[in-house]
């Protein structure tokens, strides 16, 4: 349902919270983050309230400074926190606002490939596609594109990837996304609000459009796989 991003400087974490706290009006029935942890992605999740996800990274907390955060309304399988976001598939950790409409001829054939799945949501696949492709060796952004050629439905996605510290994967169809450009400092978002705290300074981007963001900026992509510039607007501070 809502969706942050954030690479940059200093602890995200409490941030990726703050953004997700922003999110909470447009409803929802769990949340979760994932960063990278000293060069590994972890991810914390749970079923309810934000404060529920609080109480887990009191627990087992995480310092990072690239991230992402979700909060879900479950279209694909019970609110519980199996189902929450982000998901995880190898190299893979990501969250999606949306539906996949063929998500289910997709799971067939990635459970005849040996992929084993851990949740009920059609979000899950997105993961597993993804892994397949960089295990054929493909580029983070090569690996993107196909996997989006796959699916059908709508989705707004938010993507860290292992063994990359400084980089976040996002695509939208059917589902708004915007960049949200900082001082060395990048966010992605579901929608202004959520980059808020951040920055005023966003980039709307366009039907089918995919992008790679680091904290240095981003390179944005149109459905074909042409490199685009999407204009940077000043939205309002109180937004
Ligand atoms: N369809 C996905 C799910 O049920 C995403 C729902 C959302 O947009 O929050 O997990």
């Amino acid at each position: 349902c809502g969706i942050i991003g954030i690479t940059g400087n200093g602890p995200v974490v409490p941030r990726l919270i703050d953004s997700l706290k922003r999110l909470e009006y447009r409803g929802y029935d769990s949340a979760g983050v994932a960063a990278v942890v000293d060069g590994a992605v972890e991810r914390r999740r749970a079923q309810g309230k934000i404060r529920n996800l609080e109480a887990v990274l009191a627990e087992q907390p995480m310092t990072a400074t690239v991230g992402i955060g979700h909060t879900r309304w479950a279209t694909h399988g019970a609110p519980t926190t199996a189902n929450a976001h982000p998901h995880k598939a190898g190299r893979v950790t990501l969250v999606h606002n949306g539906i996949i409409e063929n998500f289910a001829e997709l799971k067939a054939e990635l459970a005849a490939e040996g992929h084993v799945f851990e949740s009920q949501t059609d979000t899950e696949v997105i993961a597993h596609l993804l892994d397949a492709e960089l295990n054929t060796g493909r580029s983070p952004l090569e690996a993107f594109k196909i996997t989006l050629d796959r699916l059908t439905g709508a989705y707004a996605l938010a993507v860290l990837i292992d063994g990359t510290d400084d980089l976040i994967l996002g695509a939208r169809r059917g589902s708004p996304l915007v960049v949200g450009w900082g001082e060395d400092e990048m966010y992605l978002g579901s929608d202004a609000l959520a980059v808020g705290p951040f920055t005023q300074k966003i980039s709307y981007l366009e039907e089918g459009d995919y992008v790679a963001v680091t904290k240095a900026g981003a390179q944005m992509f149109d459905v074909t796989g042409k490199p685009v510039d999407r204009a940077v607007v000043q939205v309002s501070a109180s937004s």
